[in-house]
């Protein structure tokens, strides 16, 4: 099953895909972590998308929508997505359906963490992630121990350049008002579930579980 979760900066999309992931043994397609990759490369495109991501804007439909169109079309991953961090506007989701559609996919559910702002700002700004697993951690609520991989004890922890207070609320208003729309796109497609984000993380996970169960039946 293809699947989206949903849910502000800092609501535990990535912290939960993970899990998602070990448990029903799904791909995670996180369009920040794609973009992350281009920025990575140092290239002049990917210097336009580091500026993109640093004021709290979005990132242009077109430069998502043919990333992601790699990894959709790749066999392997076919009916097995979670869509971490994407639909992010209404024109996204359309091109999503149509996408999937493409590839003869279908999306069968989508989860909403609901999380208030204030929580969301400390846990952006505690956030902090292993360079080898990628791993987040956060210096407020779940401060870095050890990685569950052993490789990882060479690790750094590392903080994302977007992740401070100046870009966290314009990333916010930027929810709000191209982000927060597209909740009522699936609520109309009858697939979205809400689940209370501010619980303890395994408890979230517990909960996401069931509802995923319940679907596959
Ligand atoms: P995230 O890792 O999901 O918090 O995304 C970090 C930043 O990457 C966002 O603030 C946007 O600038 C950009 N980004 C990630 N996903 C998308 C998307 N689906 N559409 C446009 N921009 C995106």
């Amino acid at each position: 099953m293809n699947l989206v979760i949903f849910g502000p900066p800092g609501a535990g999309k990535g912290t939960q895909s993970i899990k998602l992931v070990k448990e029903f043994n799904l791909f995670q397609l996180s369009t920040g972590d794609l973009l992350r990759e281009e920025v990575k490369k140092k290239s002049s495109f990917g210097n336009k998308i580091q500026d993109i991501m640093n004021s709290g804007a979005l990132v242009p439909d077109e430069i998502i929508n043919t990333l992601l169109e790699k990894k959709v079309s790749t066999p392997e991953y076919s009916n097995k997505i979670i869509f971490d961090g994407y639909p992010r506007n209404i024109n996204q989701a359309k091109s999503l359906d149509d996408l999937l559609k493409k590839y003869n996919q279908k999306m069968s559910l989508a989860l909403n963490l609901k999380v208030n702002n204030d929580i969301l700002v400390k846990r952006i700004v505690g956030r902090l992630t292993c360079s080898v697993c990628n791993k987040t951690f956060n210096t407020f609520f779940d401060p870095p121990m050890t990685c569950e991989k052993p490789l990882c004890s060479s690790r750094e922890l590392k903080k994302r350049l977007d992740d401070n207070e100046e870009t966290i609320s314009k990333r916010l208003k930027t929810y709000d008002e191209k982000t927060f729309p597209v909740i009522d796109y699936y609520v109309q497609k009858g697939i979205m579930k809400n689940v209370d984000g501010m619980q303890e993380i395994q408890s979230i996970s517990e909960q996401l579980i069931t509802i995923i169960r319940a679907l596959r039946g």
